[in-house]
């Protein structure tokens, strides 16, 4: 049987309007590599579709009615945007929710030693991660040095052409005969995921040289001293732009679109939309990766706060107004999802599976092994969600990630779930998840952003 692809189903306008989007995504991709660069190139597009910042409207005692574009930034590392409807937001809002964190190596606290004439900078990954992907292949490091005086220096190392890049050593095959015989997860220990950092020792200097020197070019440069990245977030990331894949440069092979596909274009779904009659809401979230917790992530009080804050501002703010706000919306988790790959095919059930092209994935449930900590959605919100998405001919599949006892994954659906709304996990699918380097179809993007803009036009029927 020939499989049916969206790519069947484009005209000349579709096909330019898709590109269009890819390649604003590839650009989003290129400037948010960390959530922190997620939240500042979200607020950016966002002000220039006219959102304005929830705390300077709060300051400035501003009220704000049906049409109103509101965003709100928590610690600069997630993010709520809403599009005030015209119904009251008790009616409850449509909510695209995704995440900006992606696997990657953080830099410990103290992170600088030196052996043997080189450098390193220690590390500690965060997500999950097959470690021996990071080996040998050139890395850059993003993030925050925060001095003692309060000022910080943001830092983007390794992207430009000329600048240096980074990289964690492998062992050579022809001394590699014990290695390769490990458990993939035992070839490289988590411990010795280390960054060298330099090799040129400072005149004079005794021991640690170069160390030493690495330091003296580091102060030179951004001002900052050893004990400055005690205070810092610091993340290595795979270095380099994200790329057209395939002679037909039908894909997207890059760092981080588990879930930044998503957020992309949740994101600009949002906001492309015209005034809707519920409220609409695009929520990006850090922490999935790992689990949700913190202040930034979707365990947060964040989500909830945010949404009272929008109802004062609305006018329309009281405890049980709030519950019902919350309750009556309906939310797309939108999370990726493993796209089926025919190498790898004795994981996957197939008839279950996602397929690259074949539109946007519908995950009913997640988790593992016997739906352990599973978002099971409700089966009357699939059917309200099919009949718009077939009214919009959206081009969308179901899925799992792959067979009953392989493993399992988890989202940010059953957050949202526990305010009693109805959730759903969908999402781009994607090959080599959580790999330096992941694979998508431009026309799964195409379909997830033509999804999420059937979601947001519609309304629920009044309960
Ligand atoms: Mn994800
Ligand atoms: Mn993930």
């Amino acid at each position: 049987m020939k499989m049916k692809t969206a790519w069947e189903n484009y005209d000349e306008v579709q096909r330019q309007t898709l590109e269009r989007l890819c390649a604003g995504y590839r650009a989003y991709l290129d400037a948010g590599k960390t959530e922190r660069e997620c939240v500042t190139a979200a607020i950016a597009l966002a002000k220039a579709a006219g959102y304005r910042d929830l705390a300077a409207l709060r300051a400035a005692d501003e009220k704000i009615g049906p049409g109103s574009k509101v965003y709100a930034s928590c610690m600069g590392k997630a993010l709520l945007l809403f599009q005030l409807g015209s119904l009251p937001l008790t009616r409850g809002m449509r909510i695209l929710g995704a995440h900006i964190d992606s696997p990657r190596l953080d830099l410990k606290q103290r992170p600088f030693y030196e052996e043997s004439g080189i450098a390193y900078l220690d590390t500690h990954y965060y997500g999950g991660i097959k470690k021996y992907q990071w080996l040998a292949s050139p890395l850059a490091i993003h993030g925050v040095i925060v001095k003692k005086d309060g000022s910080s220096i943001c830092l983007a190392l390794g992207e430009q052409p000329d600048d240096p890049v980074f990289c964690i050593s492998d062992l050579l095959p022809h001394l590699a005969q014990e290695q390769v015989q490990k458990k993939a997860a035992q070839v490289i220990e988590g411990e010795n995921l280390d960054l060298i950092c330099g090799s040129i020792p400072l005149q004079g200097e005794e021991k640690n040289a170069v160390l030493a020197n690495v330091l003296r070019l580091i102060a030179e440069r951004y001002g900052v001293e050893e004990e400055d990245f005690v205070s810092a977030e610091l993340e290595i990331v795979p270095a380099g732009p994200a790329r057209e894949a395939g002679f037909d440069r039908s894909m997207i092979l890059a760092y981080g679109q588990d879930d930044r596909v998503c957020a992309y274009t949740s994101l600009v779904s949002l906001l492309d939309a015209a005034t809707p009659q519920q409220t609409a809401c695009c929520y990006l979230v850090d922490k999935e990766e790992t689990g949700s917790i913190g202040a930034t992530g979707a365990q947060s009080a964040f989500f909830e706060n945010t949404v009272a804050e929008l109802m004062e501002l609305a006018g329309c703010y009281s405890e049980l107004a709030l519950r019902r706000a919350l309750a009556a919306s309906c939310a797309l988790s939108s999370d990726v999802s493993a796209a089926y790959d025919p190498l790898f095919g004795d994981v996957y059930s197939k008839r279950n599976s996602a397929f690259l092209g074949g539109g946007l994935a519908f995950n009913k449930y997640t988790g593992s092994r016997g739906k352990n900590g599973a978002n099971d959605a409700n089966a009357e919100y699939l059917g309200e969600i099919r009949r718009l998405l077939d009214a919009a001919q959206v081009c969308y599949q179901t899925a799992e990630m792959g067979k009953v006892d392989a493993g399992g994954g988890g989202t940010i659906s059953y957050l949202l779930a526990k305010y009693g709304m109805q959730v759903v996990d969908c999402g781009v699918p994607v090959i080599s998840m959580h790999a330096p380097w992941e694979l998508t179809s431009k026309a799964d993007i195409f379909e997830a952003k033509r999804g999420y803009d059937a979601f947001l036009a519609a309304t629920a029927a009044h309960k």
